[in-house]
């Protein structure tokens, strides 16, 4: 029998709509053997989710998607199987979280310069403390009838030159991965094929963050195509990257995503879990 792993998922830590148990229970329904979650730039669903996951059966990794600046692109780190009592790892996601807390503040300034009142404790009442992201925001002006749904409502007010768009600076690259690394865990780039950059730029991205010491790109995503994840697999074989796979799950109201569906690992690449396969055997 083959194992099922899902190394990219979210909770109601970060900005998914399923507690952590729930989450776990989910993914054991759906035949995940192996589940990360990897909460926005905080790790407090991790023990809800360790109880739930002894429950289900299920092997849980320690994981994080911690956001990062790169050249003033936004882009998305991933750590698994990290010590999350780590003080360096945690004193920097509590400085992404306040910056996160002032920017909801100053989305909110900016929605209601546009005629748009009470975005800020309405996006507080999406998220149960912990982080405040722009996917709160969004499901409070969809509530509100701002735009129809989830999609939608992005594109017309939180990306780059709509009104409830804030720039800023995330982790540096080499923060993140040290994070991380100095946690015990391995960094992945999260959805590569998601940053829309030319190959130029993209081969910029994996070399600066392999001379930070990261050692894996997320091949297999709920947001890659077909194509995809084989552009991203040729990456990870020619750069002799690991390779991970995620869903980046959600929640249920996501009906185009499931945990644990995704597209096969492409030949020839080298799935992360064999890193860990190998440590088992050296530690046993
Ligand atoms: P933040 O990290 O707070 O800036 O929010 C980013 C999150 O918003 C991502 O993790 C996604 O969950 C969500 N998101 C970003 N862009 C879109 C989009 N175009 N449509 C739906 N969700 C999005
Ligand atoms: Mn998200
Ligand atoms: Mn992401
Ligand atoms: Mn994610």
């Amino acid at each position: 029998m083959s194992i099922l792993y899902d190394l990219h998922s979210h909770s109601t830590a970060s900005d998914g709509t399923l507690s952590p148990t729930a989450l776990v229970e989910r993914a054991r329904a759906q035949g995940v053997d192996v589940l990360a979650l990897t909460d926005h730039d905080v790790t407090d669903g991790l023990d809800e989710a360790r109880r739930a996951a002894r429950e289900a059966g299920l092997r849980l990794i320690n994981g994080v998607e911690i956001s990062v600046t790169w050249h003033g692109v936004t882009v998305h780190i991933v750590g698994l199987g990290f010590d999350p009592a780590d003080v360096r790892l945690q004193a920097g996601l509590a400085r992404l979280r306040e910056f996160r807390a002032w920017r909801g503040e100053e989305i909110a300034r900016r929605l209601e310069k546009k005629g748009i009142s009470g975005a800020l404790a309405g996006a507080q009442a999406f998220s149960n403390g912990q982080i405040l992201s722009r996917t709160h925001f969004a499901r409070f002006l969809v509530e509100q009838g701002h735009a129809k749904d989830m999609r939608k409502v992005f594109g017309k007010f939180l990306t780059h030159n709509r009104p409830g768009h804030v720039p800023g600076e995330w982790a540096a690259l080499a923060e993140a991965v040290d994070w991380i690394r100095g946690a015990g865990g391995q960094a992945v780039i999260a959805h590569p094929a998601r940053y829309r950059l030319s190959a130029t730029r993209l081969r910029a991205l994996i070399e600066d963050f392999m001379d930070c010491g990261g050692e894996v790109l997320e091949v297999v995503s709920g947001s890659h195509s077909a194509g995809d994840v084989q552009g991203m697999a040729r990456y990870a074989r020619r750069y002799g990257l690991l390779a991970s796979q995620g869903s980046d799950y959600h929640g249920p109201e996501q009906s185009w995503l499931a945990l644990g569906r995704m597209p096969p690992m492409p030949a020839g690449c080298t799935p992360v879990w064999t890193s860990w396969d190998n440590e088992q055997r050296a530690s046993a």
